[in-house]
């Protein structure tokens, strides 16, 4: 039996003084119950807990830490850097690689602007292609997340259908009423919104493989749809990629599926375990930034030097040969595996998986939306996860979340969880 005595107490303490205990809802364990694990340190493909529980990490930080916990060149690089001063809020060449690096990868983006979080990323592309265009109005799709930002948290994913709320208290019905929420991997949705408001919306924002209502990867033609309905009513196409960027190839979901939007958001993986987002897009879209240009948009700690280094540092490992190959071999077995399972046990699971990002529904039908997201089994999740996690591997802690798989992961790490994967599904089908 898990002990959880020593992260028990820490989480009593922590709800004196934290809102809920927490800083990010979904860390609560509230969509699958029990008390969660405080962790004390990671290393590689593992977290270690106040118990000295050891875990396979399949949250890896919500898909930053692609490289695995205190991955070797990350830390050297961050403990050389922490001597010569945290942050300076002046420019450095630091800022100047990790852009280079982006402008390299990513054919669509030729200025890099970084700030401190996805959210950030997103709502500062928004203002900005409202300021380019001259209009107000932005499309989104039901189920993908975007931060936190008052235009983006209509129908969002993650933490809000995790707790099925739809958007949330505190956003005004102006701000909301700015956003179309549409249905994710369905063309003719936009094509009528379009026809009806075409003159008003500045922007489509989508996760080019949804990731916040669990793994959704698109439909075939719907990015390529996406790209010829914005350029020919005037729109532009952001890229919300603060997962799949770095992850899915060096250039992102746009390489992958060979669409080029005009604005991409990046965060996650780009600062390698350091609070980091960043967007950017053409010269003339970005020239527009202060101070270039009038749209305003700054950070005190933006482009930080640490962050600058881990995100650094991080790439430099994706760029060994074979990394992706090696995601890709990795995940395509845990896929595999996990179906094989379901198959053994005779629970019903539907696996969808885009590279190193997956997501195991508890439904027998295929998962291609949101609806067909929602129709997962939550309580038979919360079961499984529960049962993962007393074999020693963490799952995200909601049904709505990709596992992702890190360079540190292995055959033995993969072995290991389709093991427990094994006894939880037959745990679980006899419950
Ligand atoms: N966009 C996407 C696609 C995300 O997955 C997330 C966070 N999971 C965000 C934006 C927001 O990023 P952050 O939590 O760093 O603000």
């Amino acid at each position: 039996m898990l002990s959880l005595a020593r992260s028990e107490l820490a989480w009593q303490e922590a709800q004196r003084y934290l809102a809920g205990g927490v800083n990010s809802p979904v860390r609560a364990f509230r969509a699958v119950g029990g008390t969660p694990p405080f962790i004390q340190r990671g290393a590689g493909a593992r977290l270690y807990d106040l118990d000295g529980n050891e875990y396979i990490d399949y949250v890896c930080s919500w898909g930053a830490l692609i490289a695995g916990h205190a991955h070797p060149d990350v830390v050297e690089r961050l403990q050389r850097a922490v001597e010569r001063g945290t942050s300076y809020g002046a420019p450095t060449e630091l800022e100047t690689a990790l852009a280079r690096r982006v402008v390299e990868l990513f054919p669509s983006i030729e200025l890099v602007r970084f700030v401190n979080s996805g959210t950030e990323a997103t709502m500062s592309a928004i203002r900005l292609a409202r300021a380019a265009t001259g209009r107000a109005k932005i499309v989104k799709f039901t189920g993908c997340y975007h931060g936190h930002a008052d235009p983006l948290l209509a129908t969002a994913g993650s933490g809000l259908l995790t707790f099925g709320i739809p958007s949330s208290p505190g956003v005004t019905p102006g701000t909301a009423a700015d956003t179309i929420s549409l249905p994710y991997n369905q063309l003719e949705p936009v094509e009528e919104a379009f026809s009806q408001a075409g003159g008003e919306i500045a922007a489509v924002i989508v996760e080019p493989v949804a990731g916040n209502m669990g793994v959704v990867p698109p439909a075939e033609g719907f990015l390529q749809g996406l790209r010829e309905i914005t350029r020919r009513h005037g729109a532009l196409l952001i890229f919300d990629e603060v997962i799949t960027g770095f992850r899915l190839a060096p250039g992102g979901a746009q390489e992958l599926y060979g669409v080029q939007p005009d604005l991409t958001c990046l965060g996650k993986i780009l600062g390698g375990g350091l609070p980091v987002g960043a967007y950017g897009g053409r010269r003339e879209l970005m020239e527009l930034l202060a101070p270039l240009g009038p749209v305003y948009q700054a950070g005190t700690l933006s482009g930080n030097p640490l962050a600058m280094e881990a995100g650094l540092a991080t790439l430099e490992l994706l760029r060994r040969p074979g990394a992706y190959e090696r995601l890709e071999a990795l995940s395509a077995r845990l896929a595999d595996g996990l179906r094989r399972a379901s198959e053994l046990a005779g629970v019903p699971v539907a696996v969808n998986r885009t590279g190193s990002m997956l997501t195991a529904f508890f439904t027998s039908e295929p998962v291609t939306s949101y609806e067909t997201a929602t129709l997962a089994d939550t309580a038979r999740y919360a079961r499984f996860h529960q049962a993962m996690l007393r074999r020693g591997v963490y799952l995200a802690p909601s049904q709505f979340e990709a596992a992702f798989v890190s360079l540190a992961h292995g055959d033995e790490e993969i072995d290991r969880t389709l093991e427990a994967a094994e006894e939880a599904l037959r745990e679980i089908a006899s419950s």
